[in-house]
């Protein structure tokens, strides 16, 4: 039986609002995708969309985790996390490993990985 094998890719970069309005990333990301589409095409894969969503980090209560630098949420300060509207459901931790729970721990803010078990949002450790 045939099948269309459909992969996504993540990847990120930090930005201001500023930067978007000024559109300073624009040429740097075309070119990325001119040799995306060449690259997928040697391994024989076919280059179909990409989008790009902006999180507010402060609103979010988004960040990089203190220890490991995998990107979070303190569900400690923003306990809803998106709302489970359907825009972000791909990053989120049920659904994919994108953009990891955490929360405050010792004065710091570590991710699911990096936080203690016993911590509410703690995951692996
Ligand atoms: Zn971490």
């Amino acid at each position: 039986m045939k099948k269309f094998a459909i992969r996504r890719m993540y990847s990120y970069f930090e930005t201001t609002t500023q930067e978007v309005e000024d559109c300073t990333f624009d040429k740097k990301l075309e070119l990325l995708d001119e040799e995306l589409k060449i690259l997928l095409a040697k391994y024989g894969l076919k280059f179909i969309s990409h989008d790009i969503r902006f999180i507010a980090l402060e609103k979010m209560s988004a960040k990089k985790c203190d220890n490991c630098d995998n990107l979070m949420i303190n569900r400690d300060k923003n306990p809803t996390r998106f709302n489970k509207d359907n825009f972000w459901i791909d990053l989120d931790t049920d659904y994919n490993f994108v953009i990891f729970d955490g929360g405050n721990y010792e004065d710091k803010e570590l991710c699911m990985e990096c936080l203690p078990i016993e911590h509410r949002w703690g995951y692996f450790s």
